[in-house]
This record gives structure tokens, sequence and C-alpha cells, in this order.
């Protein structure tokens, strides 16, 4: 596998704690299986999430092509965004951020911090002009004489991907240490580079555990399709060969709510039972529905007690200080 050669620059504080949730466990009755967080909201660039992972190599590749500027794209809440912006300040570069309006642009939470960062923020109002003006910023960009390296929303590109599979060969030391063989991985699943990581490194590796996307946005068709289409680029950027299906990519679409971005009510009762018994905090966008799957699945009975899950706490927090009084 070509993962050790690929250009990397050190951003992320690794590697993330991996915990027992004993106080969630009693909290959801007897029939609860052990439940282990794999803390990447703690990777610790600019409040940390998953998207620094990703990162590592993006900005690695960024600086190898002599870029002057990451141009990156999301939503005005976008971690993935803070993220970008983060980087280019470590490395000294500049960013601009191309943010859609479409669930509010009050300068808070993420959006807050991206000003702080130092980013240029353009907002325009919708997705469809968000499409239309990164079309178009790589040309402006040049003709002002600058270097841009364009990420794609969520960096869900195989360079960004590769920090996932890294990230099980991290797991899977921690899992050893613990004596543990956990037969599910959850997490929140939204541009697929997290899932696509994950997938090619669990087969690399050969972990026990099954990789259990849980999506935030519809439609679960085209995310199936476009996690197979990203897992084969990453499997092939790092010659693991082994071809990805759609058998290999589980994503459950029962726990998206409304849309992308929509608070649900049982993301809702997990964001406050994590808090209230684990003292972690998840947000409404991503990770509090991915534990709202796993909290319904011990209810249901569908995990066995004497079984271990993870749930890969994928960051996301500073979202909580944009949504305000309705979660309480
Ligand atoms: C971006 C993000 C995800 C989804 O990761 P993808 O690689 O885009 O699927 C999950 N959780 C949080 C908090 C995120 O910011």
């Amino acid at each position: 596998m070509r993962l050790a050669t690929l250009p990397r620059y050190h951003l992320a504080t690794l590697p993330t704690p991996l915990q027992r949730a004993r106080n969630l466990e009693v909290a959801l009755g007897p029939r609860c299986p052990r439940i282990y967080l794999k803390r990447d909201d703690l990777t610790g660039l600019a409040f940390g999430g998953n998207k620094a992972r990703k990162l590592e190599y993006l900005l690695a590749d960024a600086l190898a092509n002599q870029a002057t500027i990451l141009v990156s794209e999301g939503a005005a809440q976008s971690n993935h965004a803070r993220i970008t912006a983060a980087a280019a300040v470590v490395a000294g570069l500049r960013s601009v951020l191309v943010l859609d309006a479409r669930h509010g642009s009050a300068i808070a939470g993420n959006l807050l911090l991206d000003h702080l960062l130092g980013a240029e923020i353009r907002i325009v109002p919708d997705k469809a002009a968000r499409s239309q003006l990164m079309a178009s910023i790589g040309d402006e960009l040049r003709a002002a004489g600058e270097r841009p390296y364009v990420i794609p929303t969520g960096g869900s590109v195989p360079i960004g991907a590769a920090g996932y599979v890294a990230m099980v060969a991290e797991l899977l030391e921690q899992l050893v240490s613990a004596g543990e063989a956990p037969s599910r991985l959850y997490f929140p699943t939204g541009s697929l580079g997290t899932q696509a990581g994950l997938v090619v490194g669990a087969r690399a590796f050969s972990a026990p555990f099954a990789v259990y996307g849980v999506a935030v946005e519809h439609p679960v068709d085209q995310l199936i399709a476009d996690g197979v289409t990203l897992a084969n680029g990453t499997a092939e950027l790092l010659g693991t060969g082994r071809h990805v299906t759609t058998a290999n990519i589980t994503i459950d679409g029962a726990f998206i709510g409304a849309d992308y971005g929509v608070p649900t009510e049982e993301g809702r009762e997990a964001i406050r039972l994590l808090a209230r018994t684990e003292a972690v905090f998840l947000d409404p966008v991503y990770s509090g529905k991915a534990m709202a799957a796993l909290i319904s699945h011990v209810r249901s009975g569908e995990l066995d007690p004497n079984e271990a899950v993870i749930f890969l706490h994928t960051g996301g927090g500073p979202s909580l200080f944009a949504t305000g009084t309705t979660l309480v």
C-alpha cells in the first residue's frame, strides 16, 4: 500500500482517544452492548473534527502544487470550511470559502471562526449559486496572480479519504490494547470521504468491524453509488487493489429527517443524552443523527449486548453555537 509514502502535512493531534462510554451504556439499559467513542472531535486543529485528517493529505498536495490559496465550499456552518481555513493559516496560505446561506448566514459558530481565521468569505444564496461560483473562481483567482488549490465539498476526493484509511490503522492498534473486536463502527456520512477511507482501510487492514454510515442527506441510492466511486478511487490511489462494490457500502437513510442541516427529534435527544451521560457534545447536523441510529439499534435489540460497537465522533461542535435554544 502507498499510504506511508503519500505526502502528509502534520495538522492533527493523533492518536485521538478511544474511550468506553460506560455511563451511556448504563443509561441505555441492560441490553446495551459495550460502546466505545473514537474521539475525532478531538483532532485538535481549530476545534477539531474529521476534516483535520483529510486536510493533512490535501494540504500536502496543495503545497506540492505550489498553491498560494486554498479554495473550498460548503454550507455557512460547514465544519470542512472552518478546517480548510485553519489549515491555510497553519501553512501560511490564504483561503477563500464559498458558503451557501440556505440555512442562514448568521456570523456565529463555524462562520464566526472562519472570519476569525481570516478566510475570504463569499456568501451565496443556495447550492446552485455555490456550484456556479465554484466553476469560475479558479479562473478568477488565477487572473489575479494566485495559484489556487480547489478542494471539493468535504475534502471528499481520494487524497482526502486517505486520512481515514490511516485512521483505521490507528484504531486497530487501540482495539488490540483494549482487547476488543467490535462488530460495527457507526459514524455520520455526508460527502463520503470518511466512509470511502474507512471502507478501504477496513479491508486493507482486515478490521473486525462493519463500516456503518448513517446518512445526513438524501438520496441514499446516490450516496451509495458515489461512495463506491470514491472508495475505488481511494483504493487506486493507494494501490490496495480489491474492487469495492455497492455490497461494501452500508448507508442507513432512516435518520436523516427532513433534510441536511434540519435537526431531528431523535438527534436532539442523542445530543442531550451524550452531554448528560458522558459530557460529550454532539452536533445537530451530523453526529447527533448518527448517535440516534446507534441508540435506536440498542433499543430495538438489533445489537447483541455481548458485543462491542464503536461510535466515531466526527466533531461538529461549533455548529451548536449557531443552533441555539431549539436544542433544549
Ligand atoms: C463533514 C462531516 C461529516 C461527514 O464526513 P464526510 O466525509 O463528508 O462524509 C461528519 N461529521 C461531521 C461533524 C462533519 O463535519
